[in-house]
């Protein structure tokens, strides 16, 4: 299997899948995707459910035919898929794939886990650049936490971060490099772009952002696993529908890949927070990315979805692929988070709202929520919404009393090139 940018023209600058992951974004600016979709077998599958390893390497086979990793695949995803993503049914109320159950508690642990495996074995002494408002950096730094030969530069803005979330960005071991920056998200994702530019260092530099395919493709593990599920459980129902809370559109991009390859996948729903550019599109209007706007979802924060270059290569007019989009209100958000606590006694976390509220508008509950992060992630704003305290997992209660390190940074490449020729 090959690897080719959106905007190539032709194979002649097709790569391997290693390759892809190595180098994130094509040298033309697009983005890798398959060069053609493979067609899995579900019933070959099947036998699987339930143990995500097994699933991971069946699954990913063909997308790894060729690569220099392919004869490790199995070892890769057993050691990258640690946790489950059970699909649960809540009480009188709709089923939820869960995808809280990793280290950081949000789906990030699912890409950031098989990109750690592939980088570590192919690269020579990577270092891994990361910029992170929130859930990303978490994920990748406890992705890369101890992997023997790597170091992780994890930046983050200074005054852009809860408590909390700073807590999963600096908790990690001695080869976790954590910098608050004193500018934004965006200063520290220049940084990172111009850092790049003028590396001269002899350790290759990798990035882990969200546009690496390496993320995107063991997100479709989790949708075989639940779509194969749904079909056992519910054998009248059809093919098994998911409603996505969605910002660069990775986690979506994965589900329509998982439908493209064959897998018992019907009609997805791309729920968003207030940033309405997907919505507007579905409704009809053209496509237009906004400057995006802060909200209570703050992962989903995102104006123009990086991965909708790779949605408008793959269909002519998505609108006719049996994809909607529906945006979200904070105050909807609020809403939904204590409808789902009085009605089905359960707690949920602002990103995950925003499927139950478009589940609700479509008065649809047939479909799959999916729960995108633990609501312990965001106790400050569910506690007051239902009145008690948000009980921490296992994961997060595994890491809460790791003392925090972190140095600041300047907002500036220079400062961050003189701390990573100090690893070099
Ligand atoms: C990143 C994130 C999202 C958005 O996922 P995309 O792949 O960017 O669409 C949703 N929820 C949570 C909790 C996230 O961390």
């Amino acid at each position: 299997m090959k690897y080719r940018s959106t905007r190539a023209k032709d194979g002649r600058a097709d790569v391997s899948l290693s390759n892809a992951i190595l180098s994130g974004l094509a040298p033309d600016g697009g983005l890798y995707v398959p060069v053609v979709m493979p067609k899995l077998d579900p019933s070959r599958l099947l036998p699987h459910v339930g143990d995500l390893p097994a699933l991971a390497s069946e699954l990913l086979k063909p997308f790894a035919a060729g690569d220099v990793l392919e004869g490790e695949l199995r070892e890769m995803c057993e050691a990258a898929f640690t946790f489950e993503a059970p699909l649960r049914k809540f009480k009188n109320g709709p089923y939820v794939l869960e995808l809280f159950h990793g280290p950081t508690a949000a789906f990030k642990d699912f890409g950031a886990r098989f990109l750690a495996q592939v980088v570590s074995r192919v690269a020579e002494s990577p270092i891994v650049l990361v910029a992170t408002s929130g859930d990303t950096g978490g994920a990748v730094a406890a992705a890369f936490d101890r992997l023997e030969g790597c170091d992780v530069f994890v930046l983050f803005p200074e005054n852009g971060v809860s408590r909390r979330q700073r807590h999963q960005l600096t908790c990690w071991s001695s080869n976790v490099h954590s910098f608050a920056v004193r500018g934004s998200f965006d200063d520290c994702q220049k940084m990172v772009k111009q850092a790049f530019l003028a590396w001269k260092g002899r350790r290759p530099l990798t990035s882990a952002n969200s546009i690496n395919i390496g993320r995107l493709l063991p997100q479709m593990v989790y949708y075989a696993n639940a779509s194969l599920a749904f079909s056992r459980a519910e054998p009248g129902a059809g093919p098994a529908r998911f409603v996505i809370p969605t910002g660069n559109l990775g986690n979506a991009q994965a589900a329509i890949w998982a439908r493209e390859a064959g897998l018992p996948i019907g009609a997805l729903q791309l729920a968003t927070n207030a940033n309405r550019a997907l919505a507007e599109f579905f409704g009809g209007r053209p496509w237009s990315p906004q400057p995006s706007i802060a909200t209570l979802a703050n992962a989903m924060d995102v104006g123009n979805p990086s991965n909708a270059e790779r949605l408008f290569h793959l269909y002519e007019d998505p609108r006719a692929a049996e994809l909607s989009a529906c945006a979200v209100t904070d105050e909807e958000i609020r809403d939904e988070i204590r409808a789902a606590d009085r009605e089905w006694g359960e707690i949920i976390d602002p990103h995950t709202a925003t499927a139950f509220r478009a589940m609700r508008m479509a008065r649809d509950y047939g479909a799959i929520a999916v729960a995108t992060a633990h609501p312990a992630k965001f106790e400050t704003i569910v506690e007051p919404l239902i009145g008690r305290a948000v009980p921490l997992p296992e994961s997060l209660r595994a890491i809460e009393n790791r003392p925090e390190r972190f140095a600041t940074l300047g907002a500036s490449s220079e400062e961050l090139l003189a701390a990573l020729a100090k690893v070099d």
